[in-house]
């Protein structure tokens, strides 16, 4: 056995299809957008929640609804090997997030606003902008039934494409109004796609008369054009409904946002109402939806909390960061500020302890680290550190140290001239470092 491992080589292990590592090069990409979205979430008085990445089966089959995509197809469930449990590795997360808020009971004391970030898992064909693991960063207000919240959160993700540059997304907006405006509606959908039942795909023809709603999100060329002409939610909005959403739409207006009415627009959830809306892109093929969500005022009640509207949104970051890069947008990545050469073993426990008093002030170093036991050539270490793309290189060498200095040298810029500079003054340049980062 022993010797049969030793003669062959052990057979690589590679990641799930449709779930993708993350790997430097890129994910210096994630970590800066990870902290615009922060410093923005805080603008907008937003507080973070972390919720498992597992959760009971019946939260989704609930809460999403069970005649959908989702529920249907995509997600992975699993039983619990020692109690039999049903679990689901969460498609999505405001469930979640409903699910921890009526828990703790968060909403005792007044509405809340929260964000998340995280990976989702949907069983879907891989492609480009659709993953198996994917990540989505959510921002739900709970709690709030008035429109100028819809608005804000809007406004939000709006403000967020304009810091980052991003350009050419379409907000799309409509209304799926209330249960009781959904049920005229419903009765004329069920009526108008019978009498083109021909057309329909075996899919829609089951959901017909379980969730017709769906039918209109059906991404099938063939029924595009019964879908198009098929009765519109909207004109079946009652006074109250058509209120909220014009307020939705006084407020984008009033803040130069535009968007387009989709009387189509559905969603793939069974829980919304009134507002829903999508932000969508033509530069990423048929994926284009970099944003989207909306009102869910029965969510926290079917998932058994006390009776509360709530409002929020998703978005998916590998389609955020993939469109970006089409536009060739920039997310402004921190450089390390320096790399440290130091040319003697013996050196490094002194060089060692000046390091540490420049990285508590804040300057990121990289430190020539040995890979076989021995000290590379200054000439060598000089190589590396032009490849670290470090701003600077500080040379802790043998005369250097001698005379109770280190060589400051830019690496970025030719015409700076190198300085030898006394240890003692090392927090100064720290300082001014620092103050014009
Ligand atoms: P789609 O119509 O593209 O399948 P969806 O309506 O299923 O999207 P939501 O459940 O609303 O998507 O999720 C919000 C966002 O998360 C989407 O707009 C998209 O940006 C992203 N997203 C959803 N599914 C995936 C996936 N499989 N891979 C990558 N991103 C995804
Ligand atoms: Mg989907």
């Amino acid at each position: 056995m022993t010797e049969k491992m030793t003669a062959t080589k052990a057979e690589k292990i590679v990641a799930v299809k449709g779930m993708n590592d993350i790997l430097p090069g890129e994910s210096e990409r994630w970590e800066a957008l990870e902290e615009r979205v922060r410093a923005l979430m805080r603008r907008y008085a937003f507080e973070n929640i972390r919720t498992p990445i597992v959760e009971p089966t019946a939260l989704f089959v609930r809460g999403l609804g069970e005649v959908t995509d989702i529920v249907e197809k995509e997600m992975y469930s699993f039983d619990d090997r020692l109690n039999g449990e049903a679990l689901t590795l969460r498609p999505e997360n405001t469930a979640g997030v409903v699910r921890a808020v009526v828990e703790h009971s968060m909403l005792y004391n007044g509405p809340k606003r929260l964000y998340y970030f995280g990976p989702m898992f949907r069983h879907e064909r891989p492609q480009r902008g659709r993953y198996r693991q994917f990540h989505q960063i959510g921002a739900e207000a709970l709690g709030f039934s008035g429109p100028e919240i819809d608005a804000e959160l809007i406004l939000m993700a709006d403000a967020l494409w304009k810091e980052l540059g991003i350009k050419d997304v379409v907000l799309q907006l409509n209304s799926l109004g209330q249960p009781m405006e959904r049920n005229l509606h419903r009765t004329a959908l069920i009526q108008h796609f019978e009498s083109n039942a021909s057309v329909l795909d075996a899919e829609a023809y089951r959901r017909l008369h379980l969730n017709p709603l769906r039918l209109l999100d059906s991404k099938n060329p063939q029924m595009q054009a019964v879908i198009e002409s098929a009765p519109k939610l909207l004109d079946f909005l009652g006074e109250k409904s058509k209120a909220h959403l014009a307020s939705v739409m006084a407020i984008l207006d009033a803040n130069d946002v535009p968007y387009v009415l989709n009387p189509r627009l559905v969603r793939g959830m069974d829980y919304y109402n009134l507002t829903v809306f999508e932000f969508v892109t033509t530069q990423l093929g048929s994926q284009g939806t970099i944003c989207a969500g909306g009102r869910y005022d029965y969510l926290i009640e079917q998932i058994g909390g006390k009776p509360a509207p709530a409002v929020g949104w998703a978005m998916g970051v590998e389609r955020v960061l993939e469109l970006l890069k089409e536009q060739e947008g920039s997310l402004q990545i921190a450089p390390l500020d320096a790399y440290a050469v130091v040319s003697e073993v013996s050196d490094l426990p002194r060089v060692s302890a000046y390091l540490q008093t420049l990285r508590a002030l804040g300057v990121s170093i990289q430190m020539h680290a040995s890979a076989d036991g021995a000290m590379a050539s200054i000439k060598s270490q000089f190589k590396k550190a032009d490849a670290s793309g470090a701003r600077y290189v500080l040379v802790f060498g043998v005369d250097e140290l001698a005379q109770g200095c280190v060589t400051i040298k830019s690496l970025r810029d030719a015409s700076q001239v190198q300085q030898l500079e006394p240890l003692s003054q090392l927090t100064q340049w720290a300082e001014h470092l620092q103050s014009r980062a």
